[in-house]
């Protein structure tokens, strides 16, 4: 075996080399090498069950999509400006999964092209930048896409709203202003209402809304029923178009959807699609109606060099006939759907679980003291030793005390009691007495 570099010297390497604001998980970080199916293996060869990485869909180096992006590397990768049947099979096999009206495919190779690219089809249909989005979001790295990611312009380093961008509470039915579920949805849709009234008696107008369907970064927050429909109906009755952002729900996760504006009962204009379109590959959809299409085609082309590109699609189509052949869904829905009860047991065991939530594969508890104050110490706690102990795990939430689950879909009912088993051990540990 070859000598393996230390890991003070791949983090000095890393300090010096790369850019100075990444960040990197865990105060002793991990030195993976390898992965396979829901796990990741360290240089030493020590097995982590992955709760975390909703990008390797499918599961780690899945052999399906390694042989499909081999096969294709091999003959052919250029770009779309040349006949190629994978694209067009690529773009037809995404479609069926949509609702009809969802028909045309832009092909791009990250979540935040994805969604800023949608941005660009909002200003083009409505003739302004200005647009609505949700308290603690996040949709993209590139300037458009900040501007209205809640989450990065008003954390660390951000510049605040920019002008153009109005931010609308997050609908949290546990811990926000309104927490009746059955009024929740209209309550929270008002505030959509009243930003649009106001914009149009000061003679100004919204391009979009753009939205995720479950709030990742928020949390793993649900919408309220009801909350999309109403908020779409505003925002097109003004003239708008509405944006789904599945970069991390979409693509089966839900089990019972392929997509989850699904779970609303909503129709989108656009809906933009990443990481797990390509199971760790980069590659990202915008897929719209044909009207909104046909909008954006003024005159001005839009050409994206790897976008599209023959190794992309195939590792795409590969993506989506295993979530088929492995019933990949239905397993996120069975095995989702245990994982909650097993987390309930946990809560009603241990108060400093306040809730469990979530569809499909995309759950999240979160840990709370007996007033409802986020319990962010035990969450990092909790975190950091399930880490010990085998098990990756990620917070979130604006106070940082949501522990999100979100494995590749082939997670199985044995890993959900194992990792339960573990929460139960380290939730009656000290630090997570209250
Ligand atoms: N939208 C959402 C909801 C995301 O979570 C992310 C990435 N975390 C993005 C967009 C941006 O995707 P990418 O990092 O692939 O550019």
């Amino acid at each position: 075996a070859t000598a393996q570099p230390a890991l003070e010297t791949l983090l000095s390497t890393r300090r010096r080399a790369l850019g100075y604001s990444l960040s990197v998980s865990y105060q002793q970080p991990l030195h993976i090498v390898r992965g396979a199916g829901q796990y990741l293996y360290d240089v030493s060869g020590r097995r982590y069950l992955d709760t975390v990485n909703n990008v390797a869909h499918v599961g780690h180096q899945h052999p399906r999509v390694v042989e499909a992006v081999a096969r294709q590397a091999a003959v052919l990768n250029t770009n779309t400006r040349y006949l190629h049947e994978e694209i067009l099979r690529f773009a037809e096999e995404l479609v069926a999964t949509l609702p009809r009206e969802l028909s045309v495919v832009h092909f791009v190779n990250s979540g935040s092209e994805a969604n800023e690219l949608a941005l660009r089809m909002c200003e083009n249909w409505s003739g302004t930048r200005n647009m609505l989005a949700l308290e603690v979001g996040y949709h993209g790295n590139t300037g458009r896409t900040i501007d209205v990611s809640h989450y990065k312009f008003n954390g660390n380093g951000g510049q605040g709203a920019p002008p153009q961008t109005r931010i609308l509470p997050m609908p949290d039915v546990f811990r926000g202003r309104h927490r009746n579920p059955a009024t929740a949805g209209r309550d929270y849709a008002a505030y959509a209402r009243q930003e649009i009234e106001r914009a149009e008696g000061e003679g100004r107008r919204f391009g979009g809304f753009i939205a995720e369907s479950i709030l990742s970064c928020g949390g793993q927050i649900p919408l309220p029923e009801g909350y999309l429909r109403e908020v779409y109906g505003y925002v097109r009755a003004h003239g708008g178009l509405c944006i789904s952002d599945e970069v991390q729900v979409g693509v089966g996760r839900m089990g019972t959807h392929w997509w989850g504006f699904e779970l609303q009962g909503v129709i989108p204009d656009i809906v933009t699609i990443g990481k797990p379109l390509g199971n760790g590959h980069p590659l990202g959809a915008v897929v719209c109606t044909p009207e909104v299409a046909a909008n954006f085609a003024n005159g001005m082309e839009y050409f994206n060099t790897f976008g599209g590109n023959a190794v992309s699609c195939a590792a795409g189509r590969a993506v989506l006939r295993v979530v088929r052949e492995e019933g990949l869904m239905e397993n996120a829905q069975a095995t989702g759907q245990l994982l909650q009860t097993l987390l309930r047991q946990l809560a009603a065991e241990f108060p400093l679980i306040g809730d469990v939530r979530g569809q499909g594969l995309f759950l999240g508890f979160e840990l709370v003291y007996p007033d409802l104050a986020p319990a962010a110490a035990p969450a990092k706690y909790l975190k950091d030793r399930m880490r010990e102990l085998g098990f990756l795990l990620s917070t979130d939430g604006p106070d940082d005390n949501v522990l999100k689950i979100k494995p590749p879909l082939c997670f199985n009912a044995a890993n959900a009691a194992q990792l339960t088993d573990y929460l139960q051990k380290v939730l009656g540990e000290d630090a997570c007495k209250i």
